[in-house]
């Protein structure tokens, strides 16, 4: 697995989630509320992997309480909304908002592509619990017929 501070090279130091600056523990087995972790875009839990796409920085908060929402159902959780609500008043979150909005513009292609997936194979499953098919199946369909 990629070293967290060539991760941080990569992608930035600031939350992907909710902007804030983190900063690295002097003492990692304290970890503290803007520390910097390895956050997977989508959950282990959900299938995804170690690459380099499938990982950004997150604070040890963000990341703790996202536990294994999506994206989305994260980004409307009442915890997100309220935590930037909490930065933007202490001024943390204009501070850093061109660098997120940067981050969010590398990440949207990769986003765009993993939508894309999703949503065939939700079609895909849904076409199957109607007609009994293999979900398999009606995506090979859909790949011989593009
Ligand atoms: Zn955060």
């Amino acid at each position: 697995m990629i070293k967290l501070k060539t991760l941080m090279q990569l992608k930035g130091k600031h939350c992907y989630w909710c902007g804030v600056e983190t900063v690295l523990p002097y003492d990692p087995n304290k970890l503290k509320q803007n520390s910097p972790t390895r956050e997977h875009l989508i959950p282990k839990s959900e299938g995804g992997t170690d690459h380099i796409d499938n990982l950004t920085i997150a604070c040890y908060t963000c990341n703790t309480n996202r536990r294994s929402m999506s994206e989305e159902e994260f980004r409307n959780s009442e915890f997100l909304q309220h935590r930037l609500g909490y930065l933007y008043n202490r001024g943390e979150v204009q501070r850093t908002k061109r660098q997120l909005k940067r981050a969010r513009r590398r990440e949207r292609r990769f986003w765009d592509k993993i939508y894309a997936e999703a949503y065939r194979e939700d079609n895909a499953r849904s076409i199957a619990k109607v007609t009994g098919q293999a979900i398999e199946e009606i995506m090979l369909n859909w790949t011989t017929h593009a």
